[in-house]
């Protein structure tokens, strides 16, 4: 799908042409030792990106394409002695008429650009929040532009807490860590068994019998060190929520299984005012849905009551095929992402239905409830209720 061999291609093409061109005049050209020993301006042609990465101290900055327009301004005097640089030498030497063209006398390209430079040893700053590891693990998220640096930054900022670490857990928190989440909890009081694992993927064979919680801290750690997982291997009750949901959490990630637990957090998650990236599964079926705390619907708008168990059975009774959770998970973790990087459309006010059989994705809109016994404009629910007997009430 990247199709590396036909860029690279391109790029030798590219590269063929520019030094055919670099090698017709050499007398433009100087080496990084004459421009570190020299007094000329140091002129960094390269991108925002780049720059962030590593310049030159003392360097002047402005990008090939406003060269024309800015550097008049920033460069009155024309006698100035200039170097341009950009990363190996090729897109300073080819910027060098255009800076003739604005009536500069004396400039030069630094040949070799910033490399050859810092393998000379000499030294460079940078402005990056992200240290060359980092940058090489999350290169995909860079070349982004709706992540790029400050993105992936606001990323490894973020903290996440997750509802379950079972089949709707596991891909969203394998996603999330590998993703560069800096912070995920979760929540989960369950162990291992061997019928968990057509489909719970964030855990192994030979984790069997340990805490979900334990399992799914290790497997995340091993997938990414740069995560921290907090891990609380209890199951989530009126008496915890608070104490948990106060860790400081930007949003959640709900893979809950039971509607008593949905419910408490749903009544929880508006009180604490964190969005929730809710997903439901059954059989070949799976719901996504967005609860941002009064900017959409909640999920007692959606389902003012629980629907009787015996039409909403877990999938420990009703059972689920194994990739379902995986493409809803997913969903979920989608979701997340979106809402940390703050890009492109949640799903606030939509809930996504999946069906795996017939492969379609529909969607359909949920109004907030004025009336909404939580989240409406005049509340009757306002402490935690025995939501077992909520429940078990229908
Ligand atoms: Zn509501």
């Amino acid at each position: 799908m990247c199709a590396e061999s036909s860029r690279s291609t391109v790029a030798r093409a590219a590269v063929a042409i520019l030094i055919a061109v670099s090698t017709t005049d050499r007398t433009r050209e100087i080496t990084a030792q004459a421009a570190q020993a020299g007094g000329a301006l140091l002129v960094d042609v390269r991108s925002d990106e780049e720059r962030k990465v590593a310049h030159i101290p003392g360097s002047l900055h402005v990008p090939m394409s406003q060269v024309e327009a800015r550097l008049p301004e920033l460069v009155p005097d024309r006698t100035q002695p200039i170097v341009t640089y950009c990363a190996v030498g090729a897109r300073s030497f080819r910027i060098l008429p255009t800076i003739d063209a604005l009536g500069y006398q004396d400039s030069v390209s630094m040949a070799g650009g910033i490399r050859a430079w810092q393998e000379l040893g000499y030294s460079v700053e940078s402005d990056s929040v992200l240290d060359a590891e980092k940058r090489e693990r999350y290169s995909r998220h860079l070349l982004i532009p709706e992540v790029g640096e400050e993105g992936q930054g606001r990323l490894l900022e973020t903290s996440m807490l997750l509802i379950g670490a079972g089949g709707l857990g596991s891909p969203s928190a394998l996603y999330l860590a590998a993703a560069g989440v800096g912070r995920i909890g979760i929540v989960d009081d369950d162990v291992v068994d061997s019928s968990n694992l057509q489909r719970q993927v964030l855990h192994s064979t030979t984790g069997l019998g340990e805490r979900k919680a334990r399992s799914a801290k290790k497997a995340l750690e091993d997938l990414n060190p740069d995560v921290e997982v907090v891990t609380y291997e209890e199951r989530l009750t009126s008496e915890n929520v608070d104490r948990i949901l106060s860790e400081g959490w930007d949003l959640i990630v709900d893979g809950a299984d039971n509607f008593p637990t949905r419910y408490l957090l749903n009544d929880a998650s508006i009180w604490h005012d964190i969005p929730v990236v809710h997903g439901s599964i059954f059989r070949f079926e799976g719901q996504v849905t967005v609860f941002k705390p009064h900017e959409g619907p909640c999920y007692r708008c959606l389902f003012p009551q629980p629907p009787p168990p015996e039409l909403a059975p877990s999938c420990a009774e009703g059972g689920v095929l194994g990739v379902l959770p995986g493409v809803i998970g997913s969903l979920q973790a989608n979701e997340a992402l979106k809402l940390a990087l703050g890009i492109g459309e949640p799903a606030i006010g939509r809930l996504l239905l999946f069906d795996a059989l017939a492969a379609r994705l529909d969607e359909v809109k949920i109004p907030r409830d004025p009336s909404c016994p939580v989240c409406g404009d005049d509340p009757t629910i306002t402490e935690y209720v025995d939501y077992v007997e909520f429940c078990q009430g229908r």
